[in-house]
């Protein structure tokens, strides 16, 4: 059994992810995507909805998708939510599944701030899905991905096939060409606050749930 691992901050969760979340089920035939919302992310802290309020707005937003699980083992955990823990612990639950854990280009080129990022690309192998103003090819200059990899030129264009590349923990990343959706949790956020309309950006029970909580509202 194949599944998705994705893990983000989520604040909020928006189409962008979801529709992401879709497709890399579609292109890898992965049984399920599990959703894991940081507790407490080690990177960002400002501006960011209670742990409960994320959860449960994803909760919302992944309803009625038999494919689609949502995970609280992050937000249950004390302390900082380190991926190479959440990826330990999945491991012993689950030892025969095999993981991918799904991340834009942009969280993949951070991967050297988080958290003994040394044992994160030895523990599992990446899906790694385009994000407008990203592009795969910028990821030669990771220092996770093996000299030489073959990353094709036109790959940011017009491919539509999965490209597997080599990182040198001698793991693969799968490079997916998502459906462009230039939505950000950060925009989303900065049109609430300026009292601009967020419709269509993300699922409308979690609009709800945003106005009746006033969130993101200073
Ligand atoms: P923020 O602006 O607060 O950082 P975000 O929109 O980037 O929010 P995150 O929770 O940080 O959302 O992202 C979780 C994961 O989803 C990351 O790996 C990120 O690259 C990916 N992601 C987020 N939005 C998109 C999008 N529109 N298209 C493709 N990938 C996305
Ligand atoms: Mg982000």
């Amino acid at each position: 059994m194949s599944v998705g691992i994705f893990g983000g901050t989520f604040n909020p969760v928006h189409f962008g992810h979801l529709r992401a979340a879709e497709e890399v089920r579609e292109k890898l035939n992965l049984e399920k995507i599990l959703f894991i919302p940081s507790g407490t992310p080690p990177l960002k802290t400002e501006g960011i909805a209670a742990a409960r309020h994320r959860l449960e707005m994803l909760r919302i937003a992944l309803r009625g998708n038999p494919f689609f699980d949502l995970s609280d083992i992050e937000c249950r955990r004390r302390g900082k939510s380190f991926t190479v823990r959440t990826l330990e612990t999945l491991r012993t639950l689950y030892p025969e599944m095999r993981f991918y854990f799904i991340l834009g280009i942009d969280a993949f080129l951070d991967i050297p701030n988080w958290w003994q990022p040394d044992l994160l690309v030895a523990m599992t192998d990446f899906a790694v899905i385009s994000r407008p103003g990203f592009s795969f090819r910028s990821m030669r200059e990771s220092p996770y991905v093996r000299g030489g990899a073959r990353i094709p030129k036109d790959i940011d264009e017009s491919n539509d096939e999965v490209n597997v590349i080599r990182l040198r923990s001698g793991r693969s990343a799968l490079l997916l060409r998502m459906t462009p959706l230039g939505i950000s949790s950060t925009s989303v956020r900065r049109s609430i606050e300026q009292g601009k309309s967020i419709k269509y950006l993300l699922p409308p029970g979690v609009q709800s749930y945003i106005i009746t909580h006033k969130l993101y509202k200073s």
